[in-house]
């Protein structure tokens, strides 16, 4: 038996233990959920929706020992995990609304009888999540795709085992309220190798949030497999630019775009835009002397900190040779990406760089770095925002409503925000981006589109009234 463990990256404490699902456990798992998933399908949408409600439920009984455990797992503060639960139970809601406005029944009369739109479940959903929202993400396509009748086995992130086992305790006890039936929803833990068996296993979705490699890597092995949905959110290169307006708010923009979460959101802006004359250098020097000012520490720290370390020492190496890469290159460093001194590894303090002029790799690093660029003019403000094979988010601050209408239809992005952070997003709206974003699948509330696909009917109740269509058509 292998085992996979997860530590606290603040204190290098073990989390969580436990066994490795090899693939002949996936493949049992799969069994197991094909098996389930006829009479699951066969519910009512009611009976289903009781089911998430009572998970609903129990969420709400263990919000506070879940945010401290994504705490513990992630290193995020505990006003972040909190948010994180609370998002986690607003889901359910959400997701009730959604299936039936996006995935319900509609009926139509029609002379000979109705026309009948109804959404049917895949199958089997395969969930892989990322580390950076651990309960949440995963929450994200697992509350919808049950809901539409499909079965789940989920795999968490190698990084946030205990997280995902929270969450599959919550289904049990939901489960065992509601009597969700054996098979229903499961979890296997283990990190690329049993994520692997169960990509490659009898599945009919795959749900995925997380890294835009692994993305293509799926769009690859699945090409010819039409059988099989593929929702993928993925990262982003994700620009901002800032315009105009008050210097110390839009500082307090961009600060909280780039470096929210460690910069470790998929929709933190990465790359700060700005006019090349006295706006453009009097606000990078306030989002440098604002980003000095921001906390940083553990989870259970008082006061609270404002972000936490990254998800491990490992990360915080290769996004440091990434930030070294970019000096290499000619950029010039405004703020330096270092740890912290007394500090686990994996603690960082934001950095920020100037690379205008260079040809600088088009990826995303996750990490709090954001790399300014000087424009002459909005053309080409627009165009450096535009300039990346991704999509996901892009944001604007100005307060120019010309600007703005420009903005909102030239940027190539799911999440186009004005004066307020690229981060904010709702998840009564659809989240998803372009490019190597994504594969036009967004999630939130439009995870119910992917969750079922649709069948359209003709329907008489008698078979008369067929044949005057061919009257004197005949030989
Ligand atoms: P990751 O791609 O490394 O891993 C995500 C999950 O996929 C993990 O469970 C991992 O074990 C599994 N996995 C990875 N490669 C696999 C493979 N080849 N076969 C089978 N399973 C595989 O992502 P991560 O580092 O955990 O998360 C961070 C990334 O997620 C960032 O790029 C971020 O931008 C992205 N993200 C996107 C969104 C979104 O909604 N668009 C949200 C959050 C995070």
């Amino acid at each position: 038996m292998s085992l996979l463990q997860s530590f606290d990256p603040a204190s290098g404490a073990l989390v969580w233990e436990g066994e490795i699902a090899d693939a002949a456990a996936v493949d049992a798992a799969l069994a197991r959920a094909h098996a389930a998933f006829p009479a699951w399908a066969a519910l009512s949408v009611s009976a289903r929706v009781e089911a998430v409600q009572r998970y609903k439920a129990v969420l709400e009984t263990r919000k506070d020992a879940m945010a401290e455990t994504i705490s513990r797992e992630t290193g995020k503060p505990l006003w972040e995990t909190r948010t994180e639960i609370a998002s986690m139970i607003g889901k359910v809601g959400i997701s009730i609304a959604a299936q039936a406005e996006r995935a319900g029944e509609k009926r139509q009369d029609m002379p000979f009888g109705q026309a009948v739109l109804r959404h049917r479940p895949h199958g089997v959903m395969a969930v892989l999540g990322p580390f950076n929202f651990p309960g949440h993400l995963p929450n994200g396509h697992i509350v919808p795709a049950l809901l539409a009748g499909n079965t789940v086995v989920f795999k968490p992130s190698e990084m946030t085992p205990a997280t995902g086992q929270a969450m599959a305790d919550a289904w049990a006890e939901a489960g065992a309220e509601a009597g969700l039936p054996e098979g229903v929803f499961q979890i296997v833990h283990g990190a690329r190798a049993t994520g692997e068996a169960l990509v490659a296993g009898h599945i009919d979705g795959l749900l995925f949030t997380g890294s835009a490699g692994a993305g293509a890597h799926f769009r690859r092995i699945f090409a010819n497999r039409p059988d099989v949905i593929l929702a993928l959110e993925l990262g982003g290169n994700n620009p901002l630019v800032v315009w105009d307006g008050d210097v110390e708010e839009a500082a307090s923009v961009v600060v909280q775009s780039s470096f929210i979460t460690t910069g470790q959101r998929c929709s933190c802006a990465r790359r700060l835009i700005v006019p090349d004359n006295g706006f453009g250098t009097a606000l990078v020097d306030a989002v440098a002397a604002l980003a000095d000012r921001v906390t940083i520490g553990e989870w259970h720290e008082t006061p609270e900190p404002w972000f936490g370390p990254l998800i491990s020492a490992q990360a915080a190496e290769a996004a440091k040779a990434r930030f070294a890469d970019l000096e290499t290159q000619g950029a010039t460093v405004i703020r330096a990406f270092t740890g912290v001194e007394g500090r686990s590894g994996a603690f960082v303090t934001p950095g920020i760089l100037d690379v205008t002029g260079l040809d600088v790799p088009d990826e995303e690093i996750f990490a709090p770095i954001v790399q300014v660029t000087r424009v002459p003019d909005f053309d080409a403000a627009i165009a450096a925002a535009n300039a990346t094979r991704f999509g996901l988010s892009a944001g604007l601050v100005s307060g120019d409503d010309a600007l703005w209408d420009r903005f909102v239809l030239e940027s190539r992005a799911g999440v186009v925000n004005r004066n307020r952070p690229t981060t904010g997003a709702a998840g009564s709206m659809p989240f998803g981006g372009l490019g190597d974003s994504g594969n036009h699948r967004p999630s939130a509330y439009y995870a119910a589109d992917y969750c079922a696909y649709p069948v359209a009917s003709f329907e008489a109740a008698d078979v008369a009234g067929n044949s005057g269509a061919l009257a004197g058509k005949l030989r």
